[in-house]
């Protein structure tokens, strides 16, 4: 009885946390959490800051071309690089997008693309496929998240390559 319980509680988090639940804190809000926990588990040597890393915004720092459209649109997430301190890199997320879109596998990848940037210092990639979380298009990842472990798995392997060799990232 107990255990059935529980998992109707753990379900129900799960669904609000996917795609109802929002707080105007980033650090409160329940798939920033689980997004940052996702991050710690791939990149065990890289810590999230506790605070100020990520960031809403209700007014867009920056517009992008959107990809399927071509017309201008407010950037869902904008990673700004301090060159002189990295610890000092911070993420906007641009609000009204993250508290109305219901697709939580298209969140996750704008932060994770990110993190990308302002944590793991990689750059854009032009993959004529466009299976990389830091490829700029939002279709790369599937809308049911199906692709995501992969997604995932390329991110690393990025990371790894960027560390041995610096290709495909920024230089500090
Ligand atoms: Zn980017």
């Amino acid at each position: 009885m107990l255990k059935k319980l529980l998992f109707a509680v753990i379900l129900s988090q799960s669904i609000f946390s996917s795609d109802i639940a929002y707080s105007d804190t980033p650090y409160d809000d329940p798939l920033v959490k689980s997004i940052i926990r996702e991050f710690e588990t791939y990149f065990p040597g890289i810590k999230v800051p506790k605070s100020g890393f990520i960031n809403f915004q209700e007014s867009p720092s920056v517009m992008v071309a959107d990809s399927s459209t071509g017309k201008q649109r407010p950037s869902h997430g904008v990673c700004f690089p301090d060159w002189n301190n990295k610890k000092l890199n911070k993420i906007y997320l641009y609000a009204p997008w993250w508290r109305t879109s219901t697709n939580q596998w298209q969140k996750r990848k704008v932060l994770m693309h990110e993190m990308g940037h302002c944590l793991l210092n990689l750059k854009h990639l032009k993959n004529p496929l466009g299976y990389s979380i830091m490829s700029q298009t939002l279709d790369t990842v599937n809308p049911d998240g199906s692709n995501w472990g992969y997604l995932m798995g390329e991110l690393r392997t990025r990371w790894m390559i960027y560390r041995r060799t610096g290709v495909g990232g920024y230089k500090y």
